[in-house]
């Protein structure tokens, strides 16, 4: 039996309860139970944490590089030690499988190791000078504190990417960890904390979303923002941001369109997008949405695609071999079945699953509509559930069109087998990543981020550490007597 915390706030180096006292419930989304609580942040705590990250940043940045990247390591082998232990917590609030859960801390463990790496690696540079004597010197400097805003779908991954570049680049960070499964965050922190970062360097924090936000991001000490979420509220804070000339990295939602070609191997189709499709019961900004498949593969593709998915276990992600648990709030459930009533209404049909499973627990059954018509709402609201949506296209320019029909431009997918198609689309399509013939990216050294309504700035590999940094140029003549 796993017992799960009440939750804290860090601020200044100690766990602590809110000033006010208040709290506020933390439910097992596979039992609908309320398993323990999280401290709610207000003004005054968040005063606390903004003067705590304040004298962080002034102790963190003096912090030598090689130094930053000692520790970056140390947490990186305390996650994968601690990944046992923090893995059935994650489970036990966002309901995603216990193998799914570990696996995400081994990740965030691979991303703090390569920003341990990238830390040493800030370099400026040297420009050549117009007159003897000038040094032209253009000089890397950590942006300052940050505000990261990371949601409930990753708990430990979406922090542990936004922390680790921070830190890497000597800022520090106060994170606004995801009340509705706050305990895997605090076990992420309490990893940094033990590796060695100075007091003040991390803080964490939960409370009103929108109440901290609003107090943040216009806060003089915060300099940059960085938000995962989704594309409404990514645009509420960019703007406020936008106020406050602070720099931001938007990482919203996608519609991703996956395109299956005549050409590809459809039974790698199957099972590449499958797993993409299903992880996380569909519950990720990357999972593929939009199945778009080629006329002569397309039946094909349908059957064998439903018959992966009826295989999926369904249960709660602690016991062993489930593939799908529960959705991670009640506000999805409400969500997917409107998108699929309304889909169905509209002449789609229903291939697999379409609605909850069991009488307890926000369990989805695996879900396939087909021949869904563009203007049905699944077709352009991102579903972020375990929800396929398969149609046919004729020529490849007809599936271009429909990929970029959307405003979402996060991750796109396709299988083929030729290179001219590869060409083609990784040409053609409005994406901020495209994955071909296998599932490429949310690796560390990779860049991972959108385009469009999907956001900007990047939160994997080079691109990732250059949003925390401030550009400076130094020019010195010599020859002062
Ligand atoms: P939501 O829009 O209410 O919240 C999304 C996230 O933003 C949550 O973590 C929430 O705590 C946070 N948030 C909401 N308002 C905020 C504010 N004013 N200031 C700061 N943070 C705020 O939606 P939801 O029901 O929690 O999630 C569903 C939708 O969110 C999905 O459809 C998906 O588009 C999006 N989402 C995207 C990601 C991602 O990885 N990009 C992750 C989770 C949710």
């Amino acid at each position: 039996m796993v017992s799960y915390p009440d939750v804290l706030l860090f601020i200044s180096g100690q766990w602590r309860s809110a000033t006010s006292g208040k709290t506020i419930d933390v439910i097992d989304p596979a039992t609908e139970e309320k398993i323990g609580t999280v401290a709610q942040a207000g003004p005054a705590d968040l005063d606390l944490a903004l003067s705590a990250a304040e004298k962080g940043f002034d102790r963190w940045r003096r912090v030598s590089a090689l130094e930053r990247s000692r520790v970056l390591r140390r947490a990186a082998d305390l996650l994968r030690q601690r990944a046992d232990e923090i893995a059935p917590l994650m489970t036990l609030e966002q309901g995603k499988p216990l193998i799914e859960s570990r696996l995400e801390i081994l990740t965030s463990a691979d991303t703090f190791d390569w920003f341990a790496d990238e830390a040493r690696r800030t370099y400026g540079r040297v420009v050549p000078a117009r007159a003897e004597g000038v040094l032209n010197l253009v000089i890397k400097e950590p942006v300052g504190p940050v505000a990261a805003f990371t949601p409930w779908n990753f708990p430990v991954s979406q922090i542990a990417r936004k922390m680790a570049a921070a830190l890497a680049a000597g800022c520090s960070i106060i994170v606004k960890a995801p009340e509705e499964t706050p305990a895997s965050p605090a076990e992420l922190i309490r990893a940094v904390v033990d590796a060695g970062v100075p007091d003040g360097a991390v803080g964490l924090i939960y409370g009103i979303p929108a109440d901290i936000s609003a107090y943040l991001i216009p806060h003089p000490i915060i300099r940059k923002i960085s938000f995962t979420g989704s594309t409404a509220v990514g645009k509420q804070l960019a703007a406020l941001a936008g106020q406050h000339m602070k720099r931001v990295t938007m990482e919203l939602g996608g519609h991703a369109p996956a395109i299956i070609c005549n050409d590809g191997d459809i039974d790698a189709a199957v099972k590449f997008l499958g797993n993409a499709k299903f992880r996380n019961a569909g519950q990720s900004c990357v999972s593929p949405t939009r199945f778009l498949v080629q006329d002569d593969v397309y039946e094909p593709f349908l059957n064998k695609f439903v018959a992966m998915a009826q295989t999926l276990k369904i249960g709660n992600g602690m016991m062993e071999g489930t593939r799908i648990g529960p959705l991670a709030n009640e506000r999805r459930v409400a969500m997917l079945e409107s998108l699929i009533s309304d889909a169905t209404a509209q002449g789609a049909k229903l291939m697999l699953g379409g609605k909850r499973f069991g009488n307890k627990g926000y369990f989805f059954l695996p879900t396939i509509l087909a021949e869904v018509p563009v203007a049905a709402r699944a077709m352009n609201e991102e579903p972020f559930g375990p929800i396929a949506l398969v149609n046919r296209f004729h020529t490849i320019d007809d599936a271009i069109a429909e990929a970029n029909r959307l405003v979402y431009g996060l991750a796109s997918f396709a299988f083929t087998r030729s290179l001219k198609t590869a060409a083609t689309l990784s040409h053609s399509i409005e994406t901020g990543m495209l994955t071909i013939n296998h599932i490429g990216f949310a690796r560390p050294e990779l860049p991972f981020g959108g385009i469009k309504d999907s956001g900007y700035g990047s939160e994997g590999g080079l691109e990732a550490i250059e949003s925390y940094l401030n550009t400076k140029l130094v020019t010195q003549a010599a020859g002062i007597s």
